[in-house]
């Protein structure tokens, strides 16, 4: 937000054009905008602990775009009880038309997208821009990603497969919502968050949702897990220059793994592990995230 510029009037409950943008698009061209790219370190910056909350405008464009464990109890997703009027099952219904607008086609993937209630993972003050389209502050310069992200990367990994996939690693934690949608397509889940403080924080907002086959790892996820075995499904939510070896080493035969690559400019890669010693590479499209980092922090 530029300096000197009021904070924007919280209406509650939100309504469904201020989730899909049309009342956004309606306010004056001098309104603050977001990239629709996965502008996660952008964000992070400009909503650093003490900045003021920015009203993104909503598009509807496709965007070019051996640590400790803690286990969860048992998946039913239910809202906290203490929910705002504004977290309503509608606006969720809003981000996943958007989501199907912008091209994720899986069924899965969007009723995953449905079912887990993003404004839980998310401070409550940022709570109301919890389903537009953009990344949002969690804490150590980290972000919670974009949806429609998140929806893309579970989609290219789970590449169409009719069931669920068996074993899946995330890097990167963060608040633990990629972690939650995943669950909702695996049979198992991994996810490895480096700093102990957000690991933390994902366990106390995974904690009410009761997710039994996700499970919280701390520690340097370029390591993977490799105590657990191998994974059919590997997803980076934070961009290093390459993807470390030890996270192919463990993908299973046929396994896929998504990652964000570079620094700047960094784009989507998808890999497959075609034999035991080939895999194979896509490019996607372009995205922003956080950067890897290797080590513990916390
Ligand atoms: N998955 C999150 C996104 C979190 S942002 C979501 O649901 O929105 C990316 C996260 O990756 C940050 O929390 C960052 O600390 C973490 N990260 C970066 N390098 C890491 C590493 N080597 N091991 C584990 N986590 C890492």
């Amino acid at each position: 937000m530029s300096q000197g510029q009021e904070p924007p009037k919280k209406r509650f409950p939100l309504t469904l054009d201020l989730v899909t943008g049309s009342a956004d698009r309606k306010r004056s061209s001098t309104a603050p905008r977001l990239n629709s790219l996965q502008t996660a370190t952008r964000n992070a910056a400009k909503h650093a602990p003490e900045s003021k909350v920015v009203t993104p405008t909503i598009t509807s464009a496709r965007p070019l775009n051996t640590p400790a464990v803690t286990k969860l109890a048992p998946t039913v997703i239910q809202p906290r009880s203490t929910n705002s009027p504004l977290v309503s099952d509608a606006v969720r219904k809003a981000m996943i038309q958007r989501l199907a607008q912008q091209g994720i086609k899986d069924a899965k993937v969007l009723a995953a997208m449905e079912a887990v209630p993003r404004h839980m993972f998310i401070e409550p003050g940022l709570a109301s821009q919890a389903y537009i389209d953009a990344s949002l502050p969690i804490g150590y310069h980290q972000t919670i990603s974009q949806p429609y992200i998140v929806a893309r990367m579970i989609e290219v990994l789970r590449d169409g497969i009719e069931g669920k996939m068996s074993r899946v690693l995330e890097i990167g934690t963060g608040c633990g919502y990629q972690a939650a949608v995943l669950a909702q397509v695996a049979e198992q889940v991994y996810s490895i968050e480096r700093i102990r403080p957000l690991h933390e924080q994902a366990r106390n907002n995974l904690r009410s949702l009761l997710i039994p086959n996700l499970r919280l790892h701390y520690g340097d996820g370029m390591l993977g897990l490799p105590q657990v075995g191998s994974f059919d499904g590997i997803i980076l939510a934070a961009a290093g220059m390459e993807v470390p070896q030890a996270l192919l080493d463990q993908m299973a035969i046929g396994g896929r793994l998504a990652a964000p690559v570079g620094t700047k400019n960094q784009e989507l890669r998808l890999i497959r592990r075609v034999r035991r010693n080939e895999w194979t590479t896509e490019t996607l499209e372009r995205c922003h995230f956080v950067p890897l980092r290797p080590g513990t922090f916390g």
